[in-house]
């Protein structure tokens, strides 16, 4: 995938919620001026890390502009929806327990239906059901979950993204080529949260265990080493001649060196 600097705009004068119909979507505060903000590049763990309040979308809309660019009515209902998705798409991916918006609910051995709520923000409804999806193999609830996983990712990608065919005529490289590149900010973030995937799905080995383990970058560390905390700890032991405390000797002449 290219990964192109994206820039997103937000009005000056900033926005503020305002009340249509029974939701409240969000509009300019007052003219509509623009300014452009450059993307940073792990704008979709802010995103995932936004507190699911209206304070706080408003807090992100003024600091790095709509979703949409009005596409459609940014209402608080379709920040929260994205929001969750978001996170139940990285929660998938690293089959971490379920954040409190979505759950998967087992139908026997063969269904997964997965579903998820919205937080109580004043805009409570039940569980809404996503899909009913994939019969799963024998024993093999991560590849269902990644499905599931792409079924989501591909549905809120859909009007986020688009595709041109580019001639480079001195570029380095191909002269011609496909480009997948955002067209708003909800796009961006969306291609952010497939390229952590994407970079994460190739396993590391442990030196510890030598058991593999997947990373994901950005969302625990890049740069982990070990498949778990024990393995972590092992190693960490080994490197500095770490005992466990004995009674007595406790604290006795024992420094410390890295
Ligand atoms: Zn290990």
């Amino acid at each position: 995938m290219l990964h192109a600097p994206y820039v997103s705009w937000k009005s000056v004068s900033g926005y503020r919620w305002q009340k249509d119909g029974k939701a409240f979507r969000l509009v300019h505060a007052g003219d509509t001026a623009a300014k452009n903000v450059l993307i940073p590049n792990d704008i979709y763990e802010i995103f995932r890390t936004m507190l699911p309040t209206a304070d706080a979308v408003l807090a992100f809309a003024n600091e790095f502009g709509l979703l949409t660019n009005n596409a459609k009515p940014e209402t608080l209902g379709l920040w929260l929806a994205e929001r969750a998705a978001v996170r139940a798409a990285l929660a998938l991916f690293e089959k971490t327990p379920p954040p409190l918006e979505w759950h998967a609910v087992s139908e026997g051995s063969k269904l997964g239906i997965w579903s998820y709520e919205l937080p109580a923000d004043g805009l409570n409804r039940s569980p809404e059901k996503l899909q009913t999806v994939i019969p799963q193999e024998k024993g093999s609830a991560t590849t269902a979950a990644r499905m599931m996983l792409c079924v989501l990712v591909s549905g809120h990608l859909r009007g986020g993204i688009t595709t041109y065919f580019e001639h480079r005529p001195n570029g380095s490289g191909p002269q011609f080529r496909l480009v997948t590149a955002p067209c708003n900010l909800l796009g961006k973030i969306w291609l952010q949260v497939i390229q952590s995937i994407e970079s994460g799905a190739d396993p590391r080995i442990c030196p510890v265990c030598g058991k593999s383990f997947p990373i994901a970058p950005g969302i625990g560390r890049s740069n982990k080493q070990f498949c778990s905390d024990g393995c972590r700890f092992k190693a960490w032991r080994k490197r500095t001649g770490y005992k466990p405390n004995k009674g007595k000797h406790h604290g006795k002449g024992k420094t410390r060196t890295r």
